[in-house]
């Protein structure tokens, strides 16, 4: 007997589930395109030369506490990644505290929903969507539903669709939206259409809380990837953002990210700020040191950004290269189907269209590790691999 018998078994998470069963696979021949993590051209993850410097200059710094807000730069120089000029004077209009990477900042700015917005105010998440913000929204006790994204016919953005929903939510609404990059499909918004979302979600008091977690990954370029968050901020709107460092610094497992909460009112930022940090204070005390010192270190050296910049387009570059590649051996082998949508998309992922059958063979028979949704991480394809995968998805759509 035990107080523990009745403790159900929790549903294995799709992305680190098909990541595990990958370090299981005792085959000689596998591939992991599950994760979203990057890997270099001979599939080994990697760490940036900028980091790598930065933690040499940061060789014995002290082990203190951090506020529990976290490094005040680093928090500086995230709002101003993330914000650029579209900050234009609103730095006082702006609270950022870092957080346990981008999803401590999701959910600490899920629980101030809860916590200061009219009660019932729903979540709106993208169908599909990563699918921790469910998994975030349902934990944090805030009311959540779906809107139209993704378009299965078109493999690309149902822009109808989500306008529609937006206009059909309860006015003031929150809307998590990808700021670029979109996990899982790679499919994003034009400006054109940002611009459309913008004017929607003014008219209907929504609430933009974008969700940064692939800034500089999808053009390979800072401030093109950040068009979105910068739009809303210069359109006026009250907002959330969360940034991760993950991706873009290649700092998955130091968990550096940043929360900021937008809002008309100046007098406002202490107050939220004083809640906030009541909240991180409860949950985790204060943030980790070494991965925010380490974005602050390269974000205030002007050589160490540039490396940075330079490291982050090298990396975008070769996930497009890879998109390339993949979708010329597909041609090349007559695979049936249309697979343009493999350079039309953005980011780290594909969205492939394959079905949770045709992904079971290349899982069981070819020991290819991907979700059963289809999505591909390009990062595990290289030169070394892509034929093998090509061959694959061949055997599995015929
Ligand atoms: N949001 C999205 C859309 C993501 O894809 C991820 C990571 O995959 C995150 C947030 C959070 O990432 P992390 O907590 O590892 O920084």
């Amino acid at each position: 007997q035990s107080l523990f018998n009745n403790v159900p078994l929790a549903p294995v998470d799709p992305i680190l589930g098909v990541s595990n069963a990958y370090k299981q696979c005792t085959a000689a021949k596998k591939v992991d395109i599950s994760v979203g993590a990057y890997r270099d051209e001979n599939g080994k993850p990697y760490v940036l030369k900028c980091v790598f410097e930065a933690e040499k200059r940061l060789l014995g710094a002290p082990k203190e506490y951090l506020p529990i807000d976290g490094i005040p730069e680093f928090n500086k120089v995230s709002a101003k990644l993330l914000y650029g000029d579209a900050m234009n004077g609103k730095e006082k209009n702006m609270v950022t505290v870092q957080t346990l990477s981008g999803t401590g900042a999701v959910r600490i700015g899920i629980i101030f929903v809860r916590k200061y917005l009219p009660a019932g105010t729903t979540v709106y998440i993208s169908n599909p969507s990563w699918a921790n913000h469910h998994n975030i929204c349902k934990e944090s006790g805030v009311p959540s539903a779906q809107y139209t994204y993704y378009d299965p016919k078109t493999r690309g953005l149902n822009f109808e669709g989500m306008i529609a929903d937006m206009k059909a939510a309860p006015n003031g609404s929150v809307f998590v939206l990808h700021l670029c990059a979109h996990n899982p499909t790679g499919v994003d918004p034009t400006k054109e259409q940002w611009n459309v979302i913008a004017d929607v979600m003014k008219s209907k008091n929504h609430i933009p809380f974008v969700d940064c977690a692939y800034q500089g990954y999808a053009s390979g370029d800072l401030d093109n990837d950040a068009y979105s968050a910068r739009l809303f901020l210069s359109r006026g709107f009250e907002m959330f953002s969360a940034q991760s460092y993950s991706k873009n610094f290649g700092l998955y497992g130091e968990r550096a990210g940043a929360l900021t909460i937008v809002s008309h009112n100046e007098k406002n930022i202490p107050l939220i700020l004083s809640q906030v940090k009541m909240d991180i204070r409860a949950m985790y005390s204060s943030p980790p040191t070494h991965g925010a010192r380490i974005v602050a270190t390269v974000l205030q050296d002007p050589e160490l950004t540039k490396l940075w910049i330079d490291e982050l387009k090298g990396m975008s570059n070769r996930i497009k290269y890879v998109r390339q590649k993949l979708l010329d051996a597909l041609v090349a082998r007559n695979v049936p189907g249309t697979w343009n949508h493999i350079v039309d998309q953005i980011g780290m992922f594909t969205y492939t269209g394959l079905n949770p059958k045709q992904v079971e063979v290349l899982v069981q028979k070819y020991n290819i590790y991907l979700l059963a949704s289809g999505r591909v991480s390009l990062a595990g394809l290289n030169d070394h691999n892509i034929d093998y995968v090509a061959d694959a998805i061949k055997d599995a759509v015929t």
